[in-house]
């Protein structure tokens, strides 16, 4: 895959340049592979779907049916549960590799990207070459940077303070008191996991939060509500799935949950915040094994200070606060005058927090050969959309060039 010719320490590639080797990337390429398209894919780590490898706890099961995580052309393994744990995907994401003989460089972190208008290449640049291309497709992720944010008196704390990217089990914490900062899908397993593991944790709640249960009747909730939406206006389904959530999970606002007044599909399409899917933290918040707290204040020495004046003591804390898109810091064209320039002529790109303009499904295509896949805020439904679309686009270039 790729073939380059390598001159002085750069490498020309006939086909498109893609970054990062998550489900994003290796989808992609898999579609220009069909299509008889070569391409190079250069990843940071050392291997294919570090996210889920590297970053990722040991409890992790795809939060939707395997139906809706399965990437383009080959499907998962019959045998596999309907949610496969964060293992089962990997072993996936490794033979999707293999069966379409993708091999990534690794070890390739690409530190800038700029298109030269006068050649018509994209110059793309890592630690230790150059590379060219007439395409370049981001697939680094919606995720690619931990977010940490600045609470006052975090550097005064005596205990260890660690992102979840770095959580890996609850074995670590056994009768400790933990803090955890934040209240998405994450944050509400990590707590539930630290419960099982004998942990006292006390949850962060500082804004709004939808909890739905994960499945209702026996079907997965996001089925019934891509069913429904084939039929009712979003606000209708968006009542039904509240109406069934209360009855089944009881008022969460008692609880301390406050339900934003929009509700869960209408915010999710405003604003890409995913309703938390609940797998068992709702009972353990019932039954007082996770604490839900009020804002963090400022952290002590030895603990938190919160918003409601609280104050308690913690051995450790742990960051839920989720992820960046990091493209802004290796794009050039994503800089604000090159945007501005841009979008005078129409070209769709980035914002200036790595996310492309336009939304889905329409954020794949830039201008100059420019494509963004994964970036759809659909976690890995919206990737198969982007990849054959990607692929189809490029292969007509490329049979053009090549006179096909
Ligand atoms: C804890 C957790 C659980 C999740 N669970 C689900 C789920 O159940 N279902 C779901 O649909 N989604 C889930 N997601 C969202 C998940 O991020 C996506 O589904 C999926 O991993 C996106 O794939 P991707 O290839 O776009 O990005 P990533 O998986 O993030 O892959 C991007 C790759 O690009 C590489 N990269 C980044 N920057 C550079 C650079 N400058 N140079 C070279 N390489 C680079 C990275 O190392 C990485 O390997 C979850 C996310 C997290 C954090």
């Amino acid at each position: 895959m790729g073939a380059c010719k390598k001159e002085d320490g750069n490498w020309f590639s006939p086909g498109p340049i893609i970054v990062g080797a998550g489900p994003s990337g290796l989808a992609v390429a898999a579609c220009l592979q069909e299509n008889g398209v070569s391409s190079v894919v250069l990843e940071r780590t050392d291997c294919i779907a570090s996210l889920w490898q590297k970053r990722t706890y040991d409890r992790l099961k795809l939060h939707l049916p395997k139906q809706f995580c399965q990437l383009p052309l080959l499907d998962f393994p019959e045998n596999f549960p309907k949610y496969p744990t964060k293992h089962q995907f990997v072993s996936y994401m490794e033979s999707y590799a293999k069966h379409f003989g993708i091999e990534p460089r690794f070890n390739q972190s690409v530190s800038r990207a700029e298109f030269d208008s006068v050649t018509g290449f994209w110059r793309v640049e890592t630690q230790d070459f150059r590379y060219f291309s007439k395409w370049l497709i981001v697939a680094s992720g919606e995720n690619a940077e931990p977010v940490v944010p600045e609470i006052q008196g975090m550097d005064k704390f005596q205990g260890p303070v660690m992102h979840t990217s770095v959580y890996k089990s609850g074995s670590e914490f056994q009768n400790q008191r933990v803090l955890v900062v934040g209240c998405g899908n994450s944050g509400m397993e990590v707590s539930l996991d630290l419960c099982s593991h004998n942990a006292i944790p006390h949850m962060v709640v500082r804004n709004s939060v939808h909890v739905l249960p994960r499945e209702m009747f026996g079907i997965s909730t996001f089925t019934i509500a891509m069913t429904l939406l084939k039929f009712f206006p979003l606000k209708l389904v968006d009542k039904f799935l509240l109406l069934v959530a209360n009855f089944t999970l009881g008022n969460t606002d008692k609880l301390n949950l406050r339900r934003p007044k929009t509700g869960p599909l209408e915010l999710k399409n405003a604003t890409g915040k995913t309703p938390v899917l609940d797998v068992g933290a709702l009972s353990q918040i019932k039954s007082c094994r996770i604490k839900v707290m009020e804002g963090v204040k400022e952290i002590t020495q030895k603990g938190a200070r919160f918003t409601d004046g609280q104050e308690n003591e913690f051995d450790s804390i742990i960051l839920a606060t989720g992820y960046r898109s990091n493209v802004p810091a290796w794009l050039k064209a994503c800089n604000f005058l090159t945007l501005t320039v841009l979008s005078l002529y129409g070209i769709p790109f980035f914002t200036k927090d790595g996310i492309p303009k336009s939304p889905f499904p329409n954020g794949w295509k830039g201008g100059n050969g420019l494509y963004a896949v994964g970036f759809t805020r659909r976690g890995l439904l919206g990737i198969s959309s982007d990849a054959v679309n990607i692929a189809k686009d490029v292969t007509d270039q490329w049979r053009i060039i090549k006179g096909l």
